[in-house]
């Protein structure tokens, strides 16, 4: 079934992990299979052939540099200058790829529904949905390389189309996961230049202040690329259920996230793994099943699997080798209950709509 990932950090994994995404993926884990600087060497599960092989026609692909402060101690760049030029190079590796076929840009309705059409009239069967360009729209992940609200309408005008202010710790115009405090005015400022753009608002990694100051600012479509509930894995960088019922009132969609420490309590990065605490694909439909029961109806939930968001096999779903398995959550939302309209909801209609009334 045709699948909307609403998260992944592509360009990231070009430019900063040194992957060549239109490799198999066997290729680019020998690749790194010696290399020990980041955790999940050797372990991706993300390539444009296993994106095609699990039928991810569509998904929404981040820009992400974050700028931090003296003394800070998470990784970033030391000036929002640089961090605004290290997105220009993820968009410089977009726009490659989309020259080579790989990859096509999604900006409005139109070619939303172009890019739909060939995907679905083609077969996976024959492979010709082989041939096709995997779509991508374009979001920035945490909003710190802003140089100034000017940079936001040259950014529309390269195509981004959705924004989440925060992302890790303190930022210029929001606290994100892990930091307290409410919107800087800078923060509220640029909430109102992406009203005025017509920009989705991603409420992912906001600090709850933040969240409802955003939500209250904000008055075009939303959602929340890739979170999962917090009254089943308590954390701040989950949604409560006062923020789901929010989100679902304003018509918003929840992306379903796969990082391991967002699906079982008590994770230790680096030392539980997917197998000693049988963390399978199917434990993420308790988080499905709970937005369900909150909104009446399975209209409010999606994927935003962000299982290139810096971690692999290492930390995601045992049953998880590739992107691609994903397909299986079809069996598994059916064999929990789920019809198959409900599960197309899942699979990508609900954030289509998001998306249609975004761009109507
Ligand atoms: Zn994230």
């Amino acid at each position: 079934m045709f699948l909307l990932d609403a998260h992944l950090d592509l360009a990231m994994n070009a430019m900063e992990w040194n992957r060549d995404l239109r490799q198999p993926l066997e290729a680019v884990r020998e690749r790194e299979s010696a290399w020990t600087d980041k955790p999940d060497r050797g372990n991706g599960v993300l390539t444009f052939p296993e994106m095609r092989r699990g039928q991810i026609g569509l998904c929404v692909a981040t820009q992400i540099a974050r700028y931090v402060k003296p003394g800070s101690k998470l990784s970033g760049w030391h000036s929002p200058e640089q961090a605004w030029a290290q997105t220009q190079a993820q968009l410089a590796w977009y726009r490659v790829m989309e020259e080579q076929g790989e990859l096509v840009q999604i900006t409005d309705l139109d070619q939303l529904e172009k890019h739909l059409g060939k995907w679905f009239s083609s077969s996976v069967d024959s492979g010709s949905h082989n041939q096709l360009p995997i779509g991508y729209i374009l979001s920035l992940e945490g909003a710190d390389s802003m140089v100034n609200l000017s940079y936001l309408e040259r950014s529309y005008e390269s195509g981004l189309r959705a924004l989440g202010l925060g992302h890790y710790g303190p930022g210029t115009y929001a606290p994100g996961t892990g930091a307290e405090g409410g919107l800087s005015q800078a923060g509220k400022d640029l909430l109102r230049e992406m009203d005025r753009l017509g920009m989705i608002l991603d409420l992912t990694h906001l600090s709850d202040e933040a969240f409802w100051e955003a939500m209250d600012i904000f008055s075009g479509a939303v959602w929340a690329s890739h979170c999962n509930c917090r009254s089943i894995i308590p954390h701040q960088r989950q949604l409560n259920d006062e923020q789901l019922k929010a989100i679902i009132q304003r018509n918003g969609v929840i992306g379903m996230v796969f990082d391991a420490w967002m699906m079982h309590v008590g994770w230790e990065r680096g030392v539980t793994t997917p197998q000693s605490v049988d963390l399978k694909l199917e434990r993420i439909i308790d988080h499905v099943d709970h937005i369900c029961q909150l909104a009446g109806n399975a209209n409010h939930v999606g994927i935003g699997s962000d299982l290139d968001g810096g971690y692999g096999t290492e930390q995601c779903p045992g049953d998880v080798q590739s992107i691609a398995d994903l397909q299986n959550l079809e069996s598994i939302l059916a064999e929990r209950g789920y019809t198959v309209d409900q599960i197309r909801s899942v699979f990508h209609g609900n954030f289509l709509n998001v998306l249609r009334s975004a761009w109507a």
